[in-house]
């Protein structure tokens, strides 16, 4: 039986519990915002199948299930990976600051060649902003990685957020 997709992707959402992991995943799959459920669903993952540059494919967005709380993301996890989406939270700066934390995981758990985006979310909320554009997209350039400013609430960047990830994929071929 031949597969039904010319790509298959395993992407992963980082970042500290509350930046709007599972937000940004439900607005990229179902393309719904919820202010009351999402913290009860124990997501493992979402599958989403696009087509992309003449291309079908799949992505498959796993998420943390608060297990980011405790930092107990164990290598499992990043297994198989081929790109991560690093997100903080911009009215947030500690969840900024512990991007260098989480990249040291993913370098020590994940696949050498992995892809990574940067994706500080809640832009919508600009009155309580503690992260500037200009510092979280030169973190970003420092260390190989795309920056997206998103907003899961208000439907900001978040396709293209997702959609830069796969495009860079598709490109490493
Ligand atoms: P997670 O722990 O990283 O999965 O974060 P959640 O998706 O559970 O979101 C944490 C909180 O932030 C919830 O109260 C969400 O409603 C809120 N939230 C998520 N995304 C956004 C956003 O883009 N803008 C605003 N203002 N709030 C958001
Ligand atoms: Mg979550």
């Amino acid at each position: 039986m031949s597969a039904s997709y010319d790509h298959l992707y395993r992407l992963l959402l980082i970042g500290d519990a509350s930046v709007g992991k599972t937000s940004l995943l439900l607005r990229y799959e179902q393309g719904v915002f919820s202010e009351t459920f999402i913290c009860t669903i124990g997501v493992d993952f979402r599958i989403k199948t696009v087509e992309l540059e003449g291309k079908i494919v799949k992505v498959q967005v796993w998420d943390t299930a608060g297990q980011e709380r405790f930092r107990t993301i164990t290598s499992a996890y990043y297994r198989g990976a081929h790109g991560v989406l690093l997100c903080f939270d911009l009215t947030c700066r500690s969840s900024f600051e512990r991007c260098a934390a989480w990249l040291e995981e993913i370098r020590k758990h994940a696949r050498d060649d992995i892809s990574l985006i940067l994706v500080g979310n809640k832009c919508d909320n600009s009155a309580r902003r503690e992260v500037l554009f200009e510092e979280a997209e030169s973190f970003a350039t420092s260390h190989g990685m795309l920056f997206y400013e998103t907003s899961a609430k208000d439907d900001v960047n978040v396709q293209e957020a997702f959609l830069a990830l796969v495009s860079a994929l598709i490109a490493k071929g």
